[in-house]
């Protein structure tokens, strides 16, 4: 992919191996124009918006050989500061959908768990608060069709466990009165953290409103995406509800 994961043509023959109709590829984006995204986004090369015209065409030459879907679509950093250039940005390309991310507290990676560790626990729960108000913000905007792991703070340990049942209703509201949509993410089902996002105490604050979940399954890799497959099917299973299908 032209981010973080392997070659496009290995994810959409892995995701044809494990029976899917269709894959969606969202590589990484920063495009935001503060000086602390822009150094952050040139460290790890997230430049998607230089480069995404490649991967479509790309994509066009691998649909006249393969035999399922595959959806044009992008990851974007969200912030509330970089609405504008967000808008603009999508507005331009014209994915076949956006998902919206926070993954920085204070331009930060939120997975950085020795940053996150020397904090206060009263600094580390203002964090929290402060990542779901961003979160809130994100949904409200409407700017993606999908809000992508709602939970990501509970993947780092010195993060965890500060998300209260107040933040999962401020976000529930969010995502009742919002256009968009949210995932159950299987980013982190199969390694250290071992649960979906949301939560399960989360998915049953969510429950109560009416709010859509469609699967991400965060892969990077083919054998991720052929071992959380089905972990997923077995989970939509046992509740008895089908994942919402975007309308492309
Ligand atoms: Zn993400």
């Amino acid at each position: 992919m032209y981010s973080d994961g392997r070659l496009l043509r290995q994810m959409v023959r892995a995701a044809s191996e494990a029976g899917l109709s269709g894959i969606g590829i969202a590589d990484h984006c920063i495009v935001s124009e503060r000086d602390a995204m822009v150094a952050i986004r040139n460290d790890i090369g997230f430049t998607f918006d230089l480069t995404y015209e490649r991967r479509r065409s790309a994509i066009d030459r691998l649909r006249e050989t393969c035999d399922i879907r595959i959806y044009d679509a992008v990851e974007i950093d969200y912030d509330p500061r970089d609405e504008d250039v967000i808008d603009a940005f999508l507005d331009e390309a014209n994915f076949q959908y956006a998902i919206g991310s926070v993954h920085n507290l204070e331009t930060v990676n939120i997975h950085s768990e020795s940053y996150f560790a020397k904090k206060s626990k009263t600094e580390r729960a203002a964090l929290v608060d402060a990542y779901f108000e961003t979160v809130v913000e994100l949904i409200d905007s409407e700017l993606f069709e999908i809000a992508a792991h709602l939970d990501v703070i509970e993947r780092n340990p010195a993060l965890r466990g500060f998300a209260t049942e107040s933040h999962y209703r401020q976000v529930a509201a969010a995502l009742e009165r919002s256009r968009t949509i949210t995932e159950l993410n299987a980013g982190r089902l199969l390694d250290d953290y071992g649960e979906y996002h949301p939560s399960p105490s989360f998915l049953d604050v969510l429950e109560e409103y009416d709010v859509s979940v469609t699967v991400g399954t965060d892969s990077h890799t083919p054998a991720a995406l052929i071992d959380r497959i089905p972990h997923v099917a077995e989970w939509f299973e046992e509740r008895g509800i089908e994942p919402t299908e975007l309308q492309i």
